[in-house]
């Protein structure tokens, strides 16, 4: 069956002379793959050369489960092009395709993801922090996938957390000071952190993006969802090595 939908390009392969496999974050299908054919080498068609982080709008032919769709258009709707000029945006914002990679599964759909997708790649186009919205999209993402719990309080006894905590990974939530001991290897998370988080996941992206976070918040949040989502995906990240190695 023919179908037809916007979706931004997470990844690229090339398969054999001028075709390429792209992977895709679609607004109606979710995760899928699909092969293009001659959207490479010299025949390729003026303007048929999808390009990473580009929004399009896709036309495809359906296949049955476990084989590969066939892309025959792929038509851009958004390039983005602020961020492919600045190395700090593009890490960025392969860092949030990446992340959108590891956590959807082929078929998986959700539309709130898309548009965070396509909401953190417009606000990382803007003369904003790319560092403050990649906390946003992290904490929503995660929020989203289910894998972010409540932070108000604690996960072992269930009483609420006054003040700071400690995020217990292993025990996936927050301890409050009795219960801390449980985990010494719990990270820290200081009280404006826990309702910097807690505000992120209950507002609008475009809100939040006005937010003011202080440099002690930044720093405990970056470290700890740095932490967070690294456990959950289990495997690196390439964008997050390249990151820690250009220092941003
Ligand atoms: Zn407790």
């Amino acid at each position: 069956m023919i179908q037809t939908t916007d979706g931004i390009i997470l990844r690229k392969q090339n398969l054999r002379e001028t075709s390429v496999i792209l992977t895709l974050f679609t607004k109606d299908f979710g995760k899928m793959q699909g092969v293009m054919k001659g959207a490479r080498g010299p025949k390729a068609a003026m303007g048929n050369n999808p390009e990473m982080f580009s929004l399009n709008n896709v036309v495809f032919y359906e296949r049955k489960r476990g084989n590969l769709n066939s892309i025959s258009q792929c038509d851009l709707k958004d390039f983005f092009d602020p961020i492919r000029s600045d190395l700090e945006r593009t890490v960025y914002a392969d860092y949030f395709l990446e992340l959108v990679d590891a956590v959807m599964m082929e078929g998986d759909t959700s539309e709130d993801i898309y548009n965070l997708l396509l909401n953190s790649l417009k606000f990382i186009s803007k003369p904003v922090s790319p560092k403050r919205v990649a906390r946003i999209f992290e904490i929503k993402l995660m929020e989203m996938s289910g894998f972010l719990p409540e932070l108000n309080n604690c996960i072992l006894c269930n009483k609420e957390v006054e003040g700071d905590g400690n995020f217990s990974l292993r025990s996936g939530g927050i301890l409050c000071r009795a219960c801390e001991a449980e985990d010494k290897s719990g990270v820290r998370l200081s009280k404006g952190t826990i309702n910097f988080i807690e505000r992120v996941r209950k507002s609008s992206f475009e809100m939040v993006s006005r937010l003011k976070v202080s440099q002690d918040v930044g720093k405990e949040l970056e470290l700890f969802l740095r932490k967070f989502v690294d456990y959950h995906l289990q495997r690196p990240l390439k964008t997050v090595e390249f990151l820690k190695k250009i220092n941003l």
